[in-house]
């Protein structure tokens, strides 16, 4: 086992698998340009610091896709919401089009009736009527004679009346003996018999004008026109059809096409059920394959990540504390050098000491394993805190503190507020090369209190605003590329700030624009205890 003590402050413990065996407390400040140090309580215990980088990076801590708050609709499964969608338009169109077949269906069926009456008036009625019986009243044995005929030849099981209409439009001889010189100048159906043209007409029974035989549905009333063999029309047979029976018949044929359509509809749909479940079957097998490509592959960059992170983290600071050490460990080294190099040892070993304690942090979180002791804290003695942790501020720089009178405490874990406070602050120390104003200014949002951290430095570009928060992510330009980091900081800032119930943001106008981080989180109106 090997073990490094530093000016007393700092013990970082490595055994001989390179594993990190125990951190004890952190007592001393960080060197201006190191990134953020975490307080003293995320310093972890021999018996959860047992972990290795490899564990650190298994796949359930290394790829966790954010929970999109999803409604309903997403979240439901492809063969529910074929169904919700398929079945009310199924059920539509399939009702749409058994309402045009009856409706088809009926119109044919009256017309095959219609023709069937024009049949028989000309094959069984025509023959024995005379040209004066369309032309002048008729005899009272005249009118015998014809009412025997029609009712042995035409009355029938659907007959129920009868009337022989002469060529000037008045009833001649009818079933109905008290409709007999009745005119029907304003019917259009019988003027268009009349005209040549066989007519029909579907009436209620209580509006038809005869007193009709027997029957109870409505009535079909079909007007033929006679010629008796010559060219012209000479008078029309209107025949009064008692439609129970057609109905009857039509009703069966609807029912058996309902039952046929709902049938084939209900077969379709579950045949269609079947396809849509094994697509999406085959969809989720494809996307949980994709998804599991995707996390390999993140697992791989996240572990060239690390390594690329890692390595040039470590052999920075490790470079420094050997070189140094080896002259340190030479014998005329005059004090004012001694003092100097001892300083750059210790700020190389605090370098390491906060790449193993942000890789911790990592772990905690990704494992679950960070609890908050929440409680009310004060918003200005956390920055006060946070900003003693940053030893001395770089020539130029300046940092002003702007707390709106009355300030709430927040609902807080007072060590973790510490150390979302000064990974901002040191961020915005790090990345304002060229100095300038740091503002800390914290108000009150209702029930909630808005901290931000305005730097005038480097800024970010707008497609980077979002990418900043992630692992290991670091913005790669010219000017940053010496500024040492990580990339973890702002990765273990968003955890801390959300599992707070918090949210944290950045803003910023662009490249040397600087940038402004915001942290929200909720207020108490308990009073803090004095820490
Ligand atoms: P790092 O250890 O690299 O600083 P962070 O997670 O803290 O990691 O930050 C991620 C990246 O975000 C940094 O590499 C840096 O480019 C950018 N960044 C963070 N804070 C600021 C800031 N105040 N101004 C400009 N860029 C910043």
């Amino acid at each position: 086992m090997v073990s490094d003590h530093l000016a007393g402050h700092h013990v970082v413990v490595v055994d001989d698998d390179e594993r990190l065996l125990a951190l004890p407390p952190m007592t001393a400040s960080v060197p201006p340009m190191t990134a953020s140090v975490p307080p003293k309580s995320t310093v972890g215990s021999p018996r959860t610091t047992g972990e290795t980088p490899a564990a650190w990076l298994a796949p359930h801590g290394a790829v966790r896709p954010p929970i999109a708050p999803a409604r309903w609709w997403r979240r439901s499964s492809l063969v529910a919401r074929f169904t919700v969608v398929s079945l009310p338009l199924i059920l539509g169109v399939g009702l749409l089009a058994a309402q045009v077949v009856a409706a088809q269906l009926r119109s044919i069926a009256l017309s095959v009736e219609a023709e069937a009456v024009a049949d028989t008036v000309e094959s069984r009625i025509e023959g024995m009527l005379r040209p004066e019986d369309l032309q002048r009243p008729l005899s009272t044995q005249r009118m015998a004679e014809i009412d025997s005929m029609v009712n042995e030849r035409a009355m029938g099981a659907d007959t129920v009346g009868v009337s022989l209409w002469r060529g000037d439009g008045v009833v001649n001889y009818s079933t109905d003996s008290s409709s007999v010189g009745r005119s029907g100048k304003s019917d259009d159906m019988l003027a268009l018999a009349l005209a040549g043209e066989p007519s029909k007409e579907i009436k209620p029974r209580s509006e038809v004008s005869l007193t009709l035989a027997k029957g109870t549905g409505d009535v079909m009333e079909v007007y033929v026109p006679l010629r008796l063999g010559g060219p012209k029309v000479v008078g029309s047979f209107e025949t009064y059809r008692d439609l129970a029976e057609v109905q009857n018949r039509i009703t069966a044929v609807r029912r058996a096409m309902f039952l046929a359509l709902g049938g084939g509809l209900a077969v379709l749909f579950v045949a269609l059920l079947f396809v849509v479940r094994g697509a999406s079957r085959q969809l989720r097998r494809q996307s949980d394959e994709l998804a599991l490509f995707g996390a390999r592959q993140e697992v791989t960059r996240l572990q060239t990540e690390f390594v690329g992170v890692v390595s040039h983290e470590l052999r920075t600071p490790l470079t420094a504390l050997v070189g140094f050490s080896e002259l340190l460990l030479a014998e005329d080294v005059p004090d004012s050098d001694r003092r100097e190099w001892t300083t750059l040892l210790h700020n190389g070993a605090q370098r390491l000491r906060h790449l193993v304690e942000q890789l911790l942090d990592v772990s905690r979180i990704d494992h679950a394993r960070l609890e908050l002791r929440r409680g009310p804290v004060s918003v200005a003695e956390a920055t006060e805190q946070a900003l003693h942790s940053i030893a001395a501020l770089p020539h130029g720089l300046e940092i002003s503190q702007r707390f709106e009178p009355d300030l709430p405490p927040v609902l807080a874990d007072h060590e973790k507020l510490v150390q979302i406070l000064t990974n901002l602050v040191s961020n915005a120390v790090k990345y304002s090369p060229d100095g300038g104003q740091i503002t800390i200014d914290a108000r009150r949002l209702g029930s909630r209190v808005r901290i931000e951290v305005t730097d005038q430095g480097l800024g970010l570009p707008r497609h980077e605003l979002d990418s900043i928060f992630d692992r290991f992510h670091r913005v790669d330009d010219e000017r940053r590329r010496t500024i040492e980091g990580t990339g973890l900081g702002l990765y273990i800032t968003r955890q801390l700030v959300e599992m707070h119930g918090g949210t944290v943001t950045v803003h910023s106008l662009g490249k040397g624009h600087g940038s402004t981080f915001t942290v929200v989180l909720p207020a108490t109106e308990e009073e803090p205890n004095n820490a």
